[in-house]
């Protein structure tokens, strides 16, 4: 459903990022896989083209106005234009506010928050020029409730699902959407770390962080898998979805619906 599109993903040698990018590629798009490590951005287009897949990498720090704006540059050159874009990148820490470092919180909102306006900015001429346009921002739960501990990352979260609106409020005449989408926890190295951080602390082995909990948080107990996410995304960058616009799309196995 996406024969013909050429898309662009931010953080996308792993984790969500990756799943997208390989759903976007198996819906037809030719896709940039873009990240901050080169080499793993370079891999992972790779193993998509051994997919027969059509993929290539470019490394980009997507707190960096100058690498967004040579990432749409570069990803019209390769493939003529951009029809998608997904601000996936993001990175997690957590402390409590008292304790949280100055240039932490200022790194994530940069990357999270400043990142997709940037990314955003320099897309939409292209988009509103050819009248067409999807942009997937991979907000997060977080963005729609607290959680003690993630002042930056639900800060930047909340923050992205407003840019999210006022962009779709933008592009809405000029055949662009724009969409959050907000999942609950996802099998992830992201996600993985944290489990490995909260049993090292509690000496614990994971399966019991998962189950004390998480799982506790997640009436579906368990994790999502990243191509639940992918699904919905390459969903979202359909004609189907035309219509969906300026929204925040939960998929969290009914985290925040307690
Ligand atoms: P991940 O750690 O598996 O992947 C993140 C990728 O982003 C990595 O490849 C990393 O190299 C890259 N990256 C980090 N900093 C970057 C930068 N400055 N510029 C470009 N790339 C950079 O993480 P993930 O779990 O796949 O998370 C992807 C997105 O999904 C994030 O925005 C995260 O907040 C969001 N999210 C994740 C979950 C979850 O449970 N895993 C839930 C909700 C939202």
């Amino acid at each position: 459903i996406l024969s013909g599109r050429a898309a662009v993903v931010t953080g996308a040698a792993s984790g969500i990022g990756f799943a997208i990018a390989s759903g976007l590629a198996r819906a037809g798009a030719k896709v940039m896989v873009s990240d901050l490590r080169e080499q793993a951005a370079q891999e992972a287009a790779t193993q998509l083209q051994a997919d027969g897949l059509e993929a290539a990498a470019v490394a980009a720090d997507a707190s960096q106005e100058h690498d967004l704006a040579h990432l749409v540059d570069v990803t019209r050159e390769t493939f003529g234009t951009v029809d998608i874009l997904v601000n996936n990148a993001g990175i997690q820490f957590v402390a409590d506010l008292e304790s949280f470092p100055t240039d932490k919180f200022r790194q994530m909102i940069d990357l999270m928050l400043v990142g997709p306006f940037l990314a955003i900015k320099h897309v939409f001429p292209v988009m509103k020029k050819q009248g067409f346009g999807r942009i997937i921002n991979i907000a997060s739960v977080n963005g729609l409730i607290g959680f003690a501990g993630k002042a930056a990352y639900n800060s930047a979260k909340h923050g992205v699902i407003g840019l999210t609106k006022v962009a779709a409020l933008e592009g809405a005449t000029c055949g662009i959407t724009v969409n959050a989408l907000c999942p609950g926890y996802v099998d992830t190295p992201l996600v993985r770390n944290q489990l490995a951080d909260l049993a090292k602390t509690r000496n614990v082995p994971v399966e019991r962080v998962l189950e004390e909990v998480i799982y506790p948080l997640v009436p579906q107990r368990r994790l999502l898998d990243p191509r639940e996410v992918a699904d919905y995304a390459v969903f979202l960058a359909s004609d189907k979805a035309r219509s969906v616009t300026g929204q925040a799309v939960v998929m969290d196995g009914g985290y925040v619906a307690q």
